[in-house]
């Protein structure tokens, strides 16, 4: 038997800002709910680990999304691209 954490608060993604809102069908707790402070589409999108449920797992998917998009921030702002 798996037990998952409870479905997170309310919280707005560390990378994209998008605000994230359990709604009634985010009540139930399963594993492709979000852990703040990151979204699940940003933890896959700079992270990896897609359909990864593994909640150890994910928080290393998540630690590797942040180093991923500081270091895209550190790019854009060092070679000037549309977002610096
Ligand atoms: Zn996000």
């Amino acid at each position: 038997m798996v037990i998952y954490a409870p479905a997170p608060p309310p919280f707005a993604c560390a990378i994209c800002g998008h605000e994230w809102v359990p709604d009634r069908w985010h009540t139930r707790c399963d594993g492709n709910l979000p852990i703040q402070p990151i979204c699940r589409r940003c933890e896959s999108d700079y992270g990896g680990g897609r359909n990864d449920r593994n909640r150890d797992r994910r928080i290393i998917w998540q630690l590797k999304a942040l180093a991923s998009a500081i270091d895209c921030e550190a790019y854009r702002r060092h070679h000037g691209g549309a977002y610096a």
